[in-house]
């Protein structure tokens, strides 16, 4: 848009935000004013890159989680160096506000858990900035998963109110509503569509989030009858299927809710798919291959027998032919070799909900026993493999006898997939398991995180690396030039001074700049294993009050994350993290040498804040239980050192940057199997396995008299549900403390420690988004790149 589009745009969009004069209006309502304009300035390559699409064959996403984030600075900078600057000289005279301090207003959208969720949002973009014909599609939570609270050190859950002022992005569409069919009501399925610019392209792809609404929401006879509740009750329970991701499913009704959102989701977004092509006139050929959709793991996999009988009952095609064509479309993403974490459904379920689409599932399972037994198979490993058995749906195994292709998301997870947890599946479709390490998007991990260090990068090579990051590897010639190191390291210090204002602003703790800044950001788990680095600290701290005038290099431990509402022993960790800062943090003797620091509320917005910031990445997870992570890619590109386990895409990482330039430590699987393990012995053996052990329960930590810290020790000394230390803390407990030891001797001899972090950046080019997507759209979709003009 041109200049004067730009200004009469921001005046109209201000007007019909705000009721005040533009100097009264909120910083919010600016927020999105400003959202509204960058949306039509998008309009035009929206609708070109829709016609360019259409023509070709188009792939699907289909995640029941986005972790998208805001997007006001990374839409901004997709419009292009030259209308960025435009709208940053603009906004400031028409508005009276710069550019950077709408940013703060704009509410973080929150649709996912973690990993597998932001995994989703940066394939979304890396898609539309490689031209990949993507589609998304997810659901369009109303209460987000839920904003964390940290109240006495304990994580409180509240509703996430990402919608409270309006949705700044999300358009409604109801003249594309579908009818979503249950087994004894209808509900109607509203498209919200988001807009997903690519950077530096025209193409502009579409993420479309589902709403849930009652057919008719209001009962005119009920409400004349007095029935007030009665009257408006449809429409909320309708509107329960999309208002929050993950009900509690403690009880069953719960579980009836999270399938049921599931299922919603299926059917709405296959008949959208399927009113754009008609099916029927189509060749066979031509109908194997219009379509292609990648589930993001097991939750849409019931979207398969749904496929299948939309086909049957609805376009009249025979069971085969409907299954021929399911085996061409689908493709499945496994994110996960934890067993507790393979989805299940109890028949049961499923049959309240969409009996027809059960009796399709029960055709499917009959259809793949007989495929096993005509291929050899006992009954035994026949019913091992089945999609149902004793009255529970095996959704993985539903996804993997269909799907056309079945990719884990890193080397080590898909061989362990091949070769242990899933070997008899790659036994039988050898073909089908392939690897694709996943990725994050650059120009939010990067550009929009770090402004500062994308100017330097570009000043050193050139500014290619934006669209092709493969040219970060230029850098790595830049590695002995002092002068370059010397900018990153002051670049390094100005994020780790923003960083610091933020949390003294937040949550009132002062760190020092020139401190180590050590950090975990994730979910909370025991796999990911906080407490194996809560245990580290409260180590240090005991050294610091044994000998208090040593000297010592300053550290800062972050940690941030949630922990799933209904595991108690997540909360614990936090708990006992949120202790080591309170002790830490007021203790005099400490000063300086050691500050604790919990994020409250940790989501993509603090996570652009803290990988730009940090001077060590924690990925301490038990090996092999982490699939890929992407966290220690971000950490990487923002020039970290990883301290990490040979786990997930570790792996990688150390390759592509060399162990020497990382922090690598912890046993094999095979050494850890092989050990005849007992942290019970362990205790007797090893004092600092003890002195973690007895921190639970010697009284400096404080549970509260919630008796978390106790559950804590049990898990690890005495466990009722498992084996003990089932996530070998205490067993790499040692190693892990040296190597934390080495850190601080090396972070001494600055040079060299910038050396290593500017290498770790220099060597991220794998771990772009963009590479993982081009593998799925050549190797798994057949899906062409179309350059829109
Ligand atoms: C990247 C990201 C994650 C995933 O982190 P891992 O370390 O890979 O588990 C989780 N949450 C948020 C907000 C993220 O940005």
């Amino acid at each position: 848009m041109d200049k004067q589009t730009w200004i009469n745009n921001l005046m109209a969009t201000m007007y019909l935000e705000s009721t005040k004069s533009v100097d009264e209006a909120s910083m919010a309502a600016k927020a999105r004013a400003l959202a509204t304009c960058i949306r039509i300035a998008f309009h035009d390559r929206r609708i070109r890159t829709h016609r360019a699409y259409e023509k070709g064959k188009i792939a699907c996403y289909m995640s029941l989680e986005y972790l998208i984030g805001k997007s006001l600075k990374t839409h901004l900078q997709a419009l292009g160096p030259a209308e960025e600057a435009l709208v940053r000289e603009l906004v400031p005279e028409l508005y009276g506000v710069e550019v950077e301090d709408l940013f703060r207003f704009e509410p973080d959208a929150g649709l996912g858990n973690g990993g597998l969720g932001r995994l989703a949002a940066c394939f979304m973009d890396a898609a539309a900035t490689k031209g990949v014909p993507l589609r998304g599609y997810g659901l369009r939570y109303e209460k987000g998963m839920f904003a964390q609270k940290i109240e006495d050190g304990f994580q409180v859950e509240v509703g996430d109110e990402w919608l409270k002022d309006g949705d700044m992005w999300g358009r409604r569409h109801d003249d594309e509503m579908v009818p979503v069919h249950f087994k004894d009501f209808t509900l109607k399925a509203i498209p919200y569509d988001y807009i997903v610019p690519g950077y530096e392209t025209n193409n502009v792809n579409r993420l479309r989030l589902w709403r849930a609404e009652a057919m008719n929401d209001f009962d005119f006879q009920k409400f004349n009858n007095f029935d007030y509740l009665g009257a408006v009750s449809e429409r909320a329970l309708a509107e329960n299927i999309t208002r929050v991701l993950y009900p509690n499913d403690a009880r069953r009704e719960g579980q009836l809710l999270r399938f049921m959102q599931q299922y919603f989701f299926a059917q709405a977004t296959l008949r959208d798919l399927l009113r754009q092509g008609d099916l029927k006139s189509m060749t066979p050929a031509d109908r194997l291959n219009a379509l292609a959709i990648q589930l993001n793991d097991t939750h849409p996999v019931i979207a398969i027998p749904e496929g299948i009988r939309i086909l049957m009952d609805e376009l009249g095609f025979s069971f085969e032919e409907a299954l021929q064509i399911a085996e061409h479309v689908f493709n499945y993403t496994n994110h996960t070799i934890l067993q507790e974490a393979m989805e299940k459904w109890p028949v049961a379920i499923v049959e309240d909900v969409c009996p027809d689409t059960l009796a399709v599932i029960y055709r499917l399972n009959d259809h793949y026993a007989r495929l096993m037994r005509e291929r050899g198979l006992d009954e035994s490993a026949v019913r091992k493999m089945a999609i149902v058995d004793k009255g529970t749906i095996y959704m993985a195994h539903l996804g993997i006898h269909v799907a056309s292709k079945v990719n884990g998301v890193a080397e080590l997870h898909t061989r362990i997939l091949k070769e242990r947890e899933l070997k008899n599946f790659s036994d039988l479709y050898p073909d089908k398991f392939m690897n694709v390490t996943n990725g994050v998007t650059p120009r939010r991990f990067l550009m929009a995180a770090n402004p500062l260090l994308s100017e330097a990068i570009d000043d050193w090579i050139g500014s290619g690396w934006r669209t092709d990051f493969s040219e970060l590897a230029k850098l790595k010639d830049l590695a002995d030039d002092e002068a370059v190191i010397d900018r990153f390291k002051s670049i390094k210090r100005q994020n780790k001074v923003r960083l610091a204002e933020r949390i003294e602003e937040a949550f009132g703790v002062l760190v020092n700049p020139d401190s180590i800044y050590d950090i975990q950001i994730k979910r909370i788990h025991e796999y990911k294993r906080q407490l194996m680095y809560g245990f580290y600290i409260h180590h240090l701290y005991k050294e610091i009050k044994a000998d208090p005038t040593r000297a010592r290099t300053p550290r800062t431990c972050i940690f941030g994350g949630k922990s799933a509402p209904g595991y108690h022993r997540a909360k614990g960790i936090i708990k006992y993290i949120t202790e080591l800062a309170r002790v830490i943090n007021n203790d005099p003797d400490v000063g300086d040498q050691l500050k604790v620091v919990f994020i409250e509320n940790y989501d993509v917005s603090w996570a652009e804040l803290l990988v730009s910031a940090a001077d060590v990445s924690e990925q301490i997870s038990t090996v092999g239980k982490e699939a890929s992570g992407t966290g220690n890619m971000k950490f990487m590109m923002n020039g970290t050192v990883t301290l990490g386990t040979m786990d997930g895409a570790n792996i990688e990482i150390f390759e592509e940057a060399g162990a020497e330039n990382n922090y690598v430590f912890g046993s094999s699987v095979e050494e850890m199997e092989a050990s005849g393990y007992d942290p019970v012995v362990r205790c007797g053996e090893d004092p600092l396995a003890k002195e973690a052990v007895d921190s639970l329960t010697d009284g400096l930590l404080d549970d509260g008299g919630s008796f978390k810290f106790l559950d804590l020790r049990d898990a690890l000394m005495d466990n009722k549900s498992g084996p003990n230390d089932e996530y070998y803390i205490l067993y790499d407990l040692r190693n892990y403390i040296a190597t934390q030891n080495r850190i601080e001797e090396d972070f001494r001899d600055e040079k060299s420690w910038y050396r290593k972090s500017f290498w770790n950046m220099a060597c991220a080019s794998k771990f772009t988004a963009d590479r993982s997507i081009m593998t799925y759209a050549n190797m798994i979709w057949n899906v062409q790149e179309q350059v829109v003009r």
